[in-house]
């Protein structure tokens, strides 16, 4: 009998199998007018996803590290200041993302859990004439969420560039990029945009295409070039092809599919749906005693959920036994805590449903490990939020 696994790891994730049937279609050539079509209509899908009718969408073949260089590369020269707010693994990874390109790059790190502030953040920019700033919207790390509404506005009122680091919260979290004047707003396919891992997935405001286009010095690295895949993306749109590098087509099919789910499902019902699992997820997590990672509730993200384990067990126990159990969760990453807890990510399909298989699979897992428990206390827990949101 096949063995069924759930992965709720955060990302990959579950995909679809319409997803994954586009994915392994005969491949087209790249010039091929039905492709050029699909990719031509799934930028414009992209402006709606992430909110943002006056952006410039990139879809380029590689990770969400590639999606963090780019801004990196085409924005900041040689000289720049540039403020990266870290809340994890990630934000750290952006600073040093960063000073490959400048050397006056500062780091304003919160400790593991912690967000940092907008009024640190104004405080900051106040002192220096920053020319962008970096934050991780969700860190994948921690689990941690900043509130971007603050920042943009910031960025502008200080005329710095603000760059959103969207892999964990695009298609999942709230996102509004014009509204809330964020000049660039990334992800990676492999998250809630519901793609196998493939593709790097920009969007740049017109103040990020401005800056880029009055650059003193040339743009030092050669793949990330805005001037190599402006002019690929600009006539995909108007229904002729161009070549700088191969584009991942079938994976450009998949997310076209992908993309459609999202749009289908309506962008209010997504932020809604993804709310309900997040919170639902850690009520059923508290209702277990289990401590989380982000100390103040109000900075959880809906898209993952990072878990203290409970005294006396440790990952090497309990993640096999989950597995066992038919869930799949990740271990830690951030390295000052990384054998202290767990993480599970609940973006891009996850329903209810997902949440109560997974939280049956920790009870059980936590009692072959010797904690006692009330079996089912969890998906109670998890179900009176479900009730409460929908009344
Ligand atoms: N930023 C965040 C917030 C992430 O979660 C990740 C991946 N987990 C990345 C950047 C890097 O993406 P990738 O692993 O696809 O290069």
């Amino acid at each position: 009998m096949k063995k069924r696994t759930l992965l709720m790891i955060p990302g990959p994730i579950e995909f679809e199998p319409s997803v994954l049937s586009a994915l392994g279609q005969p491949t087209q050539s790249h010039i091929d007018p039905r492709f050029i079509e699909v990719f031509g209509r799934t930028l414009e899908k992209m402006r709606k996803v992430w909110g943002s009718p006056a952006g410039q969408p990139f879809i380029v073949p590689g990770t969400g590290t590639l999606a963090m260089e780019m801004p990196a590369a085409n924005l900041v020269e040689p000289g720049d200041r540039v403020l990266a707010v870290s809340t994890g693994y990630f934000g750290d990874r952006y600073a040093d993302i960063l000073s490959r390109y400048t050397d006056r790059v500062k780091v304003l790190s919160a400790p593991p859990g912690e967000t940092v502030t907008a009024g640190c953040i104004e405080e900051e920019l106040k002192k220096s004439d920053y020319s962008l700033m970096t934050i991780t919207h969700v860190d994948t790390s921690t689990g941690v969420r900043m509130d971007p509404r603050p920042l943009g506005r910031l960025g502008r009122r200080y005329g710095v560039l603000t760059v959103l680091d969207g892999v964990c919260s695009v298609a999942g979290e709230e996102l509004k990029q014009d509204e809330w004047e964020l000049d660039v707003v990334f992800t990676a396919s492999q998250k809630a945009v519901g793609v196998p891992p493939g593709l790097a997935l920009v969007v740049a405001g017109p103040r990020a295409v401005s800056r880029w286009k009055n650059r003193k010095s040339r743009v030092s690295n050669y793949y990330c070039d805005w001037n190599q895949w402006l002019p690929v993306m600009e006539a995909y749109e108007a229904g002729r092809p161009a070549y700088f590098a191969t584009p991942a087509v079938n994976h450009v099919c998949a997310l076209d599919v992908s993309l459609d789910t999202v749009l289908r499902e309506g962008m209010a019902e997504r932020f809604r749906r993804h709310r309900l699992v997040g919170r639902a997820f850690q009520a059923g997590i508290e209702a277990l005693g289990l401590k989380q990672v982000p100390f103040d509730s109000q900075s959880r993200a809906f898209t993952l959920s990072a878990p203290y384990y409970p005294p006396g067990v440790t990952g090497d126990r309990l993640l096999p036994r989950v597995r066992e159990a038919g869930v799949i969760f990740a271990g830690g990453l951030h390295p000052e805590i990384k054998a202290r807890y767990f993480r599970v990510g609940h973006m891009g399909s996850t329903r209810l449903t997902d949440v109560m298989s997974s939280l049956g699979a920790l009870e059980t897992a936590l009692e072959e490990c010797g904690v006692s428990l009330i079996p089912g206390v969890s998906m109670a827990a998890a179900r009176s939020i479900a009730v409460s949101e929908d009344s």
